[in-house]
């Protein structure tokens, strides 16, 4: 289903132009309009769901299945050299748009896009306890 207000689900549902590069029944895939590299594109699921939280299983898997269809078109057509794709969760975690999409971003050698962590440091003991966290029953 479409959220009246959101902007995604009015791109997806096609109400707003956007440069689209695939459609089926589910999805659109547009060009994102401040790429983070040549061929940055974006699939959006046409029924809203605000985040992965919420995403039905069956889109979270179809999602997937057309990111790796169209990785190899974005490497066929635009010759890029890698290709990573990105999911953001939450205003922590960088959402900027509150219904569920995948980035798809081409790379290529030297592009000078930083999409990296600094690795950081734990103890034994705290990877002992968040293991533990994680797959103690409750
Ligand atoms: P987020 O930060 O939520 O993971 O990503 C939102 C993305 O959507 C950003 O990369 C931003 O450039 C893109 N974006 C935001 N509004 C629009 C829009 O109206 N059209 C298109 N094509 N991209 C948009
Ligand atoms: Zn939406």
């Amino acid at each position: 289903m479409k959220k009246e207000d959101c902007i995604f689900c009015r791109i997806a549902n096609g109400e707003i132009p956007s440069r689209t590069i695939y459609e089926d029944q589910k999805f659109r895939v547009i060009l994102d309009l401040n790429p983070a590299t040549k061929g940055h594109s974006l699939i959006l699921p046409k029924d809203h769901a605000s985040s992965l939280y919420d995403l039905p299983d069956e889109t979270a898997a179809a999602a997937l299945v057309l990111a790796k269809k169209l990785a190899s078109v974005l490497r066929d057509r635009l010759g890029c050299d890698g290709l990573n794709v990105v999911q953001n969760n939450g205003e922590a975690a960088g959402q900027t748009v509150p219904h569920f999409h995948l980035h798809l971003i081409p790379r290529y050698e030297n592009d000078g896009k930083i999409l990296e962590w600094t690795p950081g440091k734990a103890t034994e003991e705290e990877l002992d306890e968040i293991k533990e966290k994680l797959t103690k029953q409750v």
